[in-house]
């Protein structure tokens, strides 16, 4: 028996096809008269739909969300939203939009109602990913988990292929790690397992059909339950590495996901054997690190780094960053395991699970799953390490 800590949070998820019709019910729910609708440039044009549909609901549309939430833009939506007495922010599309309603969220305190687009899965965290002066840092607050979040089918059909299988692989890593996170607890593994299924299941269905709306209805249900497993239990070394190259290098957020996932499972699949048998029986392979790298390339998506722009010489440097400072993985980070596995993702080279940490005996080196390194400390204002990764224990001071 393995003792744990589970702690639920509060969450509100309509599902379904057609539930966008429940937002003014939503709102009214809420308390609120006066919604800024937010999203992207290339949605706005949906975002005025609804807000047309909400009649005297829709206070505004601010449709500048673009990724990466920097300051400014939040700033300018929440200038925005005080001007015209907005008493709730309504964001329609993935995480680039509800990043910004998390934003204004946390200066202002305005509810939020999300109605997610893309499988990001950041609707259900408490988790806020900023940028300021090219910097970017993450806090978690209750303040900035959405009230509301309202998953329509119908909205994801529009999803290209190639972003809803790098999007649905995104969703994927969340429940990897969750498997092994620290602080993981039987209902988020549960979560994790069903998730991961569910989207291995629909992805090759949507590429080769996407208006096919019941795979459709099974990704977006995986995308939930792998975006509660983000913001319940603490990431490690896979969403570490990937805020590293992408921050390093200008990375795309999925993309870099996908390539990263299988070699990531792969250094950690060792020492994850519980890990590893949830993913096992969810992507049923015998190796889920390959089964991955397999999906990846099936679902015709990038497996290389140097295919999004990473250079040759950026292996070290990425390597430097990612073992700058300390924070908790299931195997210890090793210098030589983690430029092998970088360097492998840069050339699209398949996984490798390193056996040779295998104790011969069927156990594990008594240093796996050692915790040996402080769990806080995961907020860098130097910029060494965005901690998406990991939860911050310390109260959050907002910015
Ligand atoms: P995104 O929100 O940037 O969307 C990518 C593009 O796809 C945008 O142009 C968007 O308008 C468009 N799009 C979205 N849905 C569409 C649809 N159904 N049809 C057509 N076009 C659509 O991408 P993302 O991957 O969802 O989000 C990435 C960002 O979210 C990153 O900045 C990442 O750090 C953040 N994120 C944060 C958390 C968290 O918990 N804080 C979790 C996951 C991701």
């Amino acid at each position: 028996m393995r003792s744990f800590t589970y702690t639920g949070l509060p969450a509100r998820v309509v599902f379904g096809s057609g539930t966008l019709a429940a937002l003014p019910q939503e709102m009214e729910r809420l308390g609120c008269r006066r919604a800024l609708v937010l999203s992207t440039a290339e949605q706005a044009a949906h975002a005025r739909e609804i807000a047309a549909r909400l009649e005297k609901r829709a206070a505004g549309v601010f449709a500048g969300a673009v990724m990466h939430t920097p300051i400014e833009v939040s700033e300018r939506a929440v200038t925005l939203a005080l001007e015209i007495g907005a008493d709730c922010t309504i964001a329609l599309g993935g995480g680039s939009t509800i990043g910004l309603g998390k934003a204004i969220a946390l200066r202002t305190d305005l509810p939020q109602i999300c109605i997610p687009t893309t499988y990001a899965g950041s609707e259900m965290t408490p988790i806020l990913g900023e940028t300021a002066g090219g910097l970017k840092t993450t806090q978690r607050s209750d303040k900035i988990l959405p009230e509301a979040v309202i998953y329509d089918v119908d909205l994801t059909l529009t999803l290209p292929p190639a972003l809803s299988a790098t999007s649905g692989i995104n969703a994927i890593a969340h429940a990897v790690e969750a498997l092994y996170a620290q602080d993981r607890n039987p209902v988020i593994s549960l979560m994790a397992e069903a998730g991961a299924a569910a989207l291995a299941r629909a992805l090759p269905r949507i590429v080769d059909s996407p208006g096919d709306s019941e795979s459709r209805a099974d990704a977006l249900y995986g995308a939930w339950l792998c975006g509660a497993c983000l913001g319940a239990v603490g990431m490690a070394l896979h969403h570490k590495l990937c805020h590293v190259l992408g921050g390093t290098f200008n990375l795309p957020h999925a993309e870099t996901h996908t390539i990263v996932l299988p070699h990531a499972l792969a250094y950690n699949a060792p020492a994850a054997p519980e890990a590893v048998a949830a993913l096992s029986r969810a992507l049923g392979a015998d190796d889920p690190a390959r089964a991955l790298f397999d999906l990846a390339g099936c679902l015709g998506a990038k497996r290389a780094l140097r295919d999004i722009g990473m250079p040759q010489d950026g292996i070290e440097r990425a390597c430097d960053i990612a073992l700058k400072n300390p924070y908790w993985n299931p195997r210890p980070i090793e210098r030589a395991g983690i430029a092998a596995l970088i360097a492998r993702a840069w050339a699209g080279e398949p996984p490798v699970t390193d056996a040779s940490c295998i104790d011969p005996s069927g156990g594990f080196p008594p240093e796996f799953g050692k915790i040996d390194a402080p769990t806080k400390n995961r907020i860098d204002p130097s910029g060494g390490f965005p901690p998406e990764f990991g939860k911050i224990d310390a109260p959050n001071k907002g910015p």
